[in-house]
């Protein structure tokens, strides 16, 4: 069944020339859709707008349907968003563990039963306390973006999108990333929207695979149709 159907969507951040052009895009519920293309083809603006976080100036026309209804996803519950840079959900002078605390209590008595042991658990920390006594700047760039990861699943989201999530690590670190994530979205039925401009990254954990330029969605396909493609 379909999690989100986007019919048509258009964005325009300065009126005129749009930023995407009439996307069409269905995420099943489990399925792990990599997003790719070129830098600036609108892969993050057809993310933003799926989460809500467009600029409120930004023209906007089309649909996005959630579970089919006509509700609009909520950020934290329906989506969890992982940024390429770590920092932007980090507070630096907050420790980890007190940080994680104050999303769930944000979320508490709108669905969340994690706690922040269980959630720093589960994005791969063998010693959850260690990490939870820390700020920010003591963790190494991988382990921020797990932290980054475990802010964006305290609400237990349908969907989690990652936008260029590995983008700033070495490549050991960014195996690691997408091995979690790939883990993660299969233990919890959730859905994956994986956002790169790294074909073979990309190919090695979605399901399927959405090509955009230019602000359109050109081609979409498994990994194996869109490589072979001539
Ligand atoms: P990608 O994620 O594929 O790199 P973006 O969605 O970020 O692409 O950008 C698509 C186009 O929209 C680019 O031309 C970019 O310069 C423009 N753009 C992105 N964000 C903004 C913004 N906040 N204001 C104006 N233009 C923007
Ligand atoms: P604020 O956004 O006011 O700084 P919090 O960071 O404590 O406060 O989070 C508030 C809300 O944002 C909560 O509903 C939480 O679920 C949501 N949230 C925080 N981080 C993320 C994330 N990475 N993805 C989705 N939702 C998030």
């Amino acid at each position: 069944t379909p999690l989100l159907e986007i019919t048509k969507l258009t964005v325009s951040y300065d009126g005129t020339t749009p930023a995407l052009h009439e996307a069409n895009l269905t995420v099943a519920a489990g399925e792990r859709v990599g997003l790719i293309g070129e830098s600036g083809s609108g892969k993050s603006t057809l993310a933003l707008a799926i989460a809500g976080l467009l600029p409120r100036t930004a023209r906007v026309s089309g649909s996005i349907r959630w579970q089919q209804t006509d509700t609009v996803p909520r950020k934290g519950t329906d989506i969890g968003y992982v940024f390429q840079d770590p920092a932007g959900s980090l507070d630096p002078v907050m420790r980890i563990g007190a940080q994680l605390a104050e999303i769930l209590r944000v979320l508490r008595g709108k669905q969340s039963q994690l706690d922040v042991p269980e959630l720093l658990a589960r994005v791969g920390f063998p010693d959850p306390e260690i990490i939870a006594a820390r700020y920010p700047h003591q963790l190494s760039g991988g382990q921020k973006q797990r932290v980054a990861i475990a802010c964006a699943l305290a609400g237990q989201p349908r969907l989690l999108i990652a936008d260029e999530a590995t983008s700033a690590l070495d490549t050991i670190v960014q195996a690691g990333i997408v091995r979690l994530l790939s883990r993660l979205t299969a233990d919890t039925g959730s859905s994956l929207l994986f956002i790169t401009h790294d074909l073979a990254l990309a190919s090695t954990l979605a399901d399927r695979l959405v090509v955009m330029r230019n602000g359109r969605i050109l081609e979409a396909g498994t990994p194996r149709e869109i490589i072979e493609h001539p």
